[in-house]
């Protein structure tokens, strides 16, 4: 049986829009914060005044995986360079060229807001700059396709295309979700298609998703970056880049939660 998709009504959306809300704020506020010398442990300090300030609790702290040694113990994930996801800040100082995905979520009154953002650490090469365009661009075109009616497959062919028309690879390994009043709730949303594969499903009012492509500059293939079991990493060292924002399926399109608005 598949499992079920809670759909929120207007009066939930809008409470995870204010949760959603605050995730912007904490990203804001890390984009101004993001520059070489600065460690992600300073990153992290700072992501938590702000969620603290708010009033909302941060959801990564504590959160167990199978594979890891212990709980995640900070309140952002913060991934350098060819770390994908899940990336434990720590006191290593950035530097000019690298690039940082920031991975936040929060819960305030009950729901919940997960979204993130790869940033440039001073100028960038080449292609780091079009690594994190592109993939900033597959996240916007999940966001224009979604409409209610739409089957998922449709959007997740679109996303898939855009990256690999640009030469890079979209990881399969790690895929959004639906998001209420838990962080991870039903369904699965990858960011490719593949029948048999894939679960589809079909994009309905009242439905909220957390749409996050993450992409490589090379192969797609990640693997356990240590021992601790947290950071996941590109199999062949390449840049990874991640961008997520949580969305509602409305009525007639779709409404960004996290985008301050
Ligand atoms: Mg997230
Ligand atoms: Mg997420």
């Amino acid at each position: 049986m598949k499992p079920k998709v809670v759909l929120k009504s207007p009066r939930e959306v809008a409470l995870m829009r204010a949760a959603g809300g605050v995730v912007h704020r904490v990203l804001r506020e890390l984009a101004r914060l993001v520059r070489p010398g600065v460690t992600t442990a300073e990153l992290d300090a700072r992501a938590d005044e702000v969620i603290r300030a708010a009033g909302a609790t941060a959801l990564f702290r504590g959160v167990q995986n199978r594979q890891a040694r212990f709980p995640f113990p900070a309140c952002i994930c913060a991934s350098v360079n060819e770390q994908v996801v899940h990336g434990i800040p720590g006191d290593r100082p950035l530097q000019a060229g690298d690039i940082v995905s920031v991975d936040c979520g929060v819960r305030l009154k009950g729901y919940c807001g997960d979204a993130a953002e790869t940033f440039a650490v001073g100028p960038l090469a080449p292609e780091a700059e079009r690594l994190l365009a592109v993939t900033r661009q597959a996240l916007a075109i999940a966001v224009a396709e979604i409409r209610p009616g739409r089957r998922w497959s449709a959007v997740a062919r679109r996303i898939q295309a855009s990256v690999q028309q640009a030469g890079f690879g979209v990881v399969r390994e790690f895929v959004g979700h639906g998001i209420g009043q838990e962080m991870h709730e039903p369904p699965n949303v990858p960011n490719y298609f593949e029948r048999g594969l894939c679960e589809d499903f079909e994009l309905v009012p009242g439905m909220t998703l957390a749409i996050e492509p993450m992409v490589t500059a090379g192969r797609p293939e990640v693997v356990l970056g240590d021992d601790t079991g947290w950071p996941v990493v590109t199999k062949d060292g390449s840049l990874a880049a991640h961008f997520e924002h949580t969305v509602a399926v409305t009525a007639d399109g779709v409404a960004v939660l996290t985008n301050g608005e």
